[in-house]
This record gives C-alpha cells, structure tokens and sequence, in this order.
C-alpha cells in the first residue's frame, strides 16, 4: 500500500530532522518544500527569485508555485510507494490542493494517509531557530548549543561546512511564527476532523522523539 505521509508542526520543532530519520526508515523519498524552494534559489530559476521575496519576510510563498512543485515532485516515479511530506500543506487551501494532487497521481491506488503533529512548548522554539546549522549539501541539521558536530561547522556525514538558514535569524522567526499560526495551525483540527491526525509530544531528546514518532507510523 502507497504510504503517504505529511507533518504539522511550528518552526524548528524538529521536524526536518526526524522526518529525514523517516524517509531512512521506510525507504521513502523525504520532500521538504523549503529545501526545493531554497535550491531553486541556489539556481537562479524565475520560481526561485519569486519565493525569496516571500521567504525573507518569513511569508508563505504564493500557491500556485509550490503546489506546482509538489505535484511534479510527488509524480516522480520515486514517489510510486509513498512519500515523507515536510512543510506541505501549510494552510487549508494547500490541503485541498494535495488532496486533489493525490487524487489525479493515485487513480485507484490503495494509499494510507497520516498527518503527524509534533507538539513542544513554544518557548524553546526561536533559540532552536537561530542556533540552527544545516549541511547545504546532504541536509543534516545541527544545532550548536544541543547537538552540535563533532568538528565545528562541518557536517559529520559528508564533510561540507555547515550554514546558516538566511531566513533563521529572530526577526525573520518571528515572522514565520506568526504566519504558522494564522495559517499552518488550525490544519491540526482538519486533519482531526477527517480522522488521520496522530499527535506526539515533541519535547526531549532527538531519540525520545524518534521512538514516540515510531510508535505512531506504524500503529
Ligand atoms: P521551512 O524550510 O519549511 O522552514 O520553509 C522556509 C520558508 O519557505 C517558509 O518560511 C516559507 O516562506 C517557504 N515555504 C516552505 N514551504 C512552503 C509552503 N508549503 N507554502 C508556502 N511557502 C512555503
């Protein structure tokens, strides 16, 4: 059965890094808007000099781009068995959108569909934010002051100097705060409301949270 599955969740909630543990895990590709996004950036596309305007202000970039990205990511062939969501749908029209995307991709195809939310006390989430390093080449994620690398500011996987999100400095934080709560928050209640949300309690340790996330996806 194609396994599909989408995270919900405040910035630096840890996220990113337990669903790219995930996408190890059950052999299924990890798609995560803001990377796509943020390499379209790196690449100079027209996609990518619309999303910075946005992205720098900590602003959803508009619709209709990055559903059009998702539809050609998740119809890629290594998409056939599932997916592992990160930061799409964050708002209620995106929601339908990927509902309508999976629709047209699956046809009739058996799926399962799980909406995880990761669920932390809100006060440690902006010095999650600007102690954030991440690897632009394999995407690990650090963090300087609770798990750092074991060399400063090189990537224990492979090696490449570590960076720094431009968006992830405290005023740019604050903005995307504001905008997961307006928009990305109440997806909490329409996935209750269709029965697919599974929450867990996103405190502690990046292994506790593991075995808490594990417990969930495979119930
Ligand atoms: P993230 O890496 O998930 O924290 O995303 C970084 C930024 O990319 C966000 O603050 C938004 O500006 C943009 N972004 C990522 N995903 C989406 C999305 N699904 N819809 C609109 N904008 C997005």
């Amino acid at each position: 059965m194609k396994r599909e599955m989408i995270f919900l969740g405040p910035p630096a909630c840890g996220k990113g890094t337990q669903t790219s543990k995930l996408a190890e895990y059950f052999n299924l590709p990890h798609v995560d808007t803001g990377s796509l996004l943020r390499a379209e950036i790196s690449a100079g596309t027209e996609n990518g000099k619309v999303a910075k305007q946005f992205i720098d202000k900590g602003q959803l970039v508009p619709v209709e781009l990055v559903a059009k990205i998702i539809k050609d990511r998740l119809s890629q062939k290594d998409c056939e068995n599932g997916y592992i969501l990160d930061g799409f749908p964050r708002s209620a029209e995106q929601a339908d959108m990927l509902t309508k995307i999976n629709e047209e991709i699956d046809g009739d195809k058996e799926t399962s569909f799980k909406a995880v939310y990761f669920d932390l006390d809100q006060e440690i989430l902006i010095s999650r934010i600007v102690n954030r390093r991440s690897c632009p080449k394999c995407g690990e994620i650090y963090n300087i002051k609770f798990h750092p690398p074991k060399t400063e500011g090189i990537c224990d996987k492979c090696g490449a100097e570590l960076t720094q999100r431009k968006d992830d400095n405290e005023e740019t934080a604050k903005a995307r705060f504001e905008t997961y709560f307006k928009e990305t928050a109440p997806l909490v209640d329409y996935y209750k409301n269709k029965n697919v949300l599974r929450t867990i309690d996103a405190n502690g340790s990046i292994d506790e949270v593991w075995e808490r996330l594990l417990k969930v996806v495979n119930d």
